[in-house]
């Protein structure tokens, strides 16, 4: 059976770094087993789900190297859901049930205040056809709650009964469906509930694996009930652990914490996105991969940990730069061209171990071709006139520096920090930056000696 997996988010809102974590693992599970990946939209919430959300999903994923072999949305289903309800009603697995909300609160805090745990007591399932037409006529509309099977032929007689799944993430698991209420999976205004659709789909699209944060667990035992209720095979599940904050806090999608919209514009690269999101919080080490493949070797679910996954958004900048460092000229050829760079592979050879980020690139192009304000301190401007005239004669080369400043050393007296850094800061208008000697002969003459006073 071919592998398929499939990532589901709702799209209601935009997706963060640890919504990425659950795409990621999908995608890196599939390559990795040859298998297929479904972007599922799960939008059956229609008032908060947008098609702007979706088309930003689809595009962040795509920025982090995801290409679905497929695009479902649960909006355009409902049809599949229905009839599987009807399956679930015939066989009297779904049944009506009348509460309002307040009432099934109020029957919750007297369970709690009894010390009981507050599990739904099935009493719709006890009403006649006469007291639901009685509801009915007082304008009350059903939700629809799917009959656990813990029990016996009795399901006022429940006793323990254990789902039990191999996690690929947490490994052996158990539910017991007697500590669970009967799932609500209609609405009272006829909408599905996330539950059945997932499942409908899961079924109907071949999934073999369902891969997501560990937020899902309880549901797990539910759902593998109802799969079966619905006489299809059970997929294979995995739940990962939550990226959270390192004050241990989870991230919202509606907040927009660390939206992947975000990172891509604060100019980070895809990679070190992706490269934190799957490592953190599993055995491996966190390292900044070059690419997907890469990352796919060092990707398993059974090295994910069991405590949430802390991560300090800082690493990422360190990561970035890491990759930036290695990034050779075609990977950027055309990014720098996009920036207004119109570098060749020397120009980036020099500067890349600089760069913490592509776009950084910009400030040594403008040093090595537009004007910058030379930084010259007081006590070292008779320093920087002696140094114009000593400038060795002729086109710089990667040598000038070394010749200019032992040349400087011997004239002046100067050296270290003293001799190089007032040159430098001159130069190139910072203290930090390539080595001078690769960097002066993209600088050229004509701008050394233009920021150098005569
Ligand atoms: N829409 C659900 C979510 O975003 C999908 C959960 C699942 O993968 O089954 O949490």
């Amino acid at each position: 059976m071919t592998v398929t997996v499939r990532f589901a988010p709702s799209p209601t809102g935009h997706i963060h770094i640890g919504n990425s974590r659950t795409a990621l693992f999908n995608w890196l599970f599939a390559q990795k087993a040859g298998g297929s990946f479904i972007l599922r939209f799960d939008d059956t919430d229609l008032e908060r789900s947008k098609a702007e959300y979706a088309d930003a999903i689809a595009g962040d994923l795509a920025w982090l190297g995801i290409r679905p072999d497929r695009i479902e949305r649960q909006s355009k289903r409902v049809e599949a859901y229905d009839k599987a309800a009807q399956i679930l009603k015939a066989a009297g697995l779904l049944y009506p049930c009348y509460e309002t909300p307040d009432e099934l609160e109020r029957r919750r805090s007297r369970a709690r205040a009894l010390g009981r745990p507050p599990v739904y007591d099935r009493a719709g399932l006890k009403q006649t056809a006469e007291e639901h037409a009685r509801f009915e006529a007082e304008g009350r509309k059903p939700h629809w709650r799917f009959v656990l099977p813990n029990h016996d032929g009795d399901p006022f007689a429940t006793r323990r009964t254990d789902v039990s799944w191999t996690d690929l993430c947490r490994g052996d698991q158990t539910v017991d469906l007697a500590s669970l209420s009967d799932p609500v999976l209609i609405r009272a205004d006829g909408t599905y509930l996330y539950t059945l659709p997932s499942i409908v789909d899961d079924i109907d699209m071949g999934v073999t694996h369902v891969i997501r944060g560990e937020d899902h667990v309880a549901n797990t035992g539910v759902q593998i009930a109802i799969f079966q209720a619905l006489g299809a095979n059970v997929p294979v599940f995995a739940h990962h652990n939550l990226l959270t904050t390192r004050d241990g806090e989870g991230l919202s999608k509606r907040k927009g914490a660390l939206s992947i919209g975000s990172l891509r514009e604060a100019g980070l690269e895809p990679m070190s996105v992706a490269s934190l999101a799957v490592l953190t919080g599993t055995s491996a080490a966190v390292e900044a991969m070059p690419d997907l493949e890469s990352l796919s070797h060092k990707f398993d679910l059974a090295a994910v940990s069991r405590s949430a996954a802390k991560f300090d958004p800082e690493e990422l900048t360190g990561l970035n730069a890491r990759l930036v460092h290695d990034m050779p000229f075609e990977a950027v050829r055309e990014r720098l061209a996009n920036l207004g760079i119109a570098a060749d592979e020397t120009f980036w050879t020099v500067i890349r171990g600089n760069c913490a980020k592509v776009g950084d690139a910009l400030t040594y192009w403008n040093i090595a071709h537009g004007s910058i304000s030379a930084v010259i301190d007081a006590e070292d401007d008779d320093f920087v006139r002696a140094a114009r005239a000593a400038l060795p004669d002729g086109e710089v080369t990667p040598e000038t520096w070394s010749v200019w400043t032992a040349v400087l050393k011997e004239t002046t007296g100067r050296k270290g920090r003293k001799l190089f850094m007032p040159l430098r800061k001159a130069v190139t208008g910072l203290e930090h930056g390539p080595d001078m000697g690769d960097f002066l002969p993209l600088i050229g003459r004509q701008n050394i000696l233009a920021r150098l006073p005569g």
